[in-house]
């Protein structure tokens, strides 16, 4: 038996794929890498964007037309985002719908059902992936993430670091810890609250994890994604006596105007994301950053924008993942502002910062 696995979206659905791989070599089946060859086609989804969820869509029609055309029976397992947005709509209508309108696909896997503690097949790369936690409790307005993985849950240190040796005796040199707020790590096994950003937060647990980590034989660790309100100057001491922990430090910070961050319900203001992004620069002189940007959320006016360009000049970014803002159904910004900026508009402030960040 054979089986072929989509996947799309983060690195987050890149390290689940490699557990589902290795589940599925465990049960006897060889992968192939046309779908056309397999008798199950495995689609890790995302549905970040309305754009990504239509793609799912695709491909499940793509295949369904083809078995119907070709008489074949490839079975059709559908994981990732999607299936978990469908099981945890507790009326169940949307799992229903799902069912109803692609009745190929066999089942709708929730992702949590494949263990965290299945040793994955990590192919060629050169770094390995090791996932810390799973799913979010953020909120931030825009997102969906929250709904579709459930609130953020940690896995234990001993299994992470289990993971680590074994990545080492395997001769990896590069570990990348991921998870969707890496830095909040451990918040769900600790009890003292403070507030940070304008957040209620439980003390994380990251710069631990991180220091054990850094006493391994590793060349370079990284991490993704760390926010804002979770970078605490404990986690700035460790990277900075630890030279095997990357430099280059991935901080979204998504709109430069404190009305559009407030709505985004990101909790900082721009004076305080710059400050942090002094006060690290402060503590490890050879830091760079790299960031994520909406452009286009509602109520971004000129003004606003212009505060989103003077930020990214004074942080001076090495790199910029920039998004045009479309509303994701089922988020708190779809249902409450109006996406009022036209694609035109987007499409110019996007080149703007494009220009002064990724093309300098
Ligand atoms: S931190 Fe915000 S943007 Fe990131 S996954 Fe969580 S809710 Fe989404």
């Amino acid at each position: 038996m054979n089986f072929f696995i989509k996947t799309f979206g983060c690195i987050q659905n890149t390290a689940d794929s490699e557990r589902i791989k290795t589940f599925y070599w465990n049960e006897g089946f060889i992968e192939t890498d046309d779908w056309k060859k397999s008798d199950l086609v495995i689609i890790n989804t995302c549905i970040i964007r309305e754009s990504a969820e239509n793609r799912v869509y695709g491909l499940i029609n793509e295949i369904d037309k083809w078995n119907i055309k070709n008489n074949k029976h490839i079975k059709i397992i559908v994981t990732g985002c999607l299936a978990g947005l469908a099981h945890k709509d507790k009326t169940g209508k949307k799992l229903s719908q799902l069912k109803r309108d692609f009745p190929a696909v066999s089942e709708f896997l929730p992702i949590e059902k494949i263990s965290f503690e299945i040793e994955p097949l990590r192919g060629k790369s050169e770094i390995a992936l090791i996932p810390i936690s799973f799913g979010c409790s953020n909120f931030c307005s825009y997102c969906i993430v929250p709904f579709a993985k459930g609130p953020e849950i940690s896995r234990k240190i001993e299994a992470i670091l289990n993971d680590i040796d074994k990545a080492i005796k395997d001769d990896f040199k590069q570990v990348m810890l991921i998870g969707q707020n890496v830095n909040s790590y451990g918040n769900d096994f600790t009890e003292a609250t403070l507030v940070s950003m304008g957040k209620k937060r439980f003390k994380s647990l990251f710069p631990k994890l991180l220091e054990e980590v850094a006493k391994k034989d590793l060349e370079k660790i990284s991490f993704v994604s760390s926010n804002p309100w979770d970078f605490s100057d404990e986690l700035i001491e460790t990277i900075a006596k630890n030279s095997n922990i990357d430099r280059l430090l991935h901080l979204p910070f998504q709109a430069g105007d404190d009305d559009v961050l407030k709505n985004m319900n990101r909790g900082y203001t721009s004076k305080e994301y710059l400050e942090l992004v002094e006060k690290i620069r402060s503590k490890i002189p050879d830091v760079r950053f790299s960031t994520d940007i909406i452009i286009g959320f509602p109520g971004e006016d000129e003004k606003a924008f212009e505060n989103t360009v003077e930020l990214c000049k004074k942080a001076k970014f090495e790199i910029a993942y920039i998004n045009k803002y479309s509303p994701r159904k089922g988020t708190v910004s779809a249902k409450l502002y109006k996406d009022e900026i036209p694609m035109k508009e987007k499409k110019r402030r996007w080149i703007i910062l494009n220009d002064l960040i990724n093309k300098k």
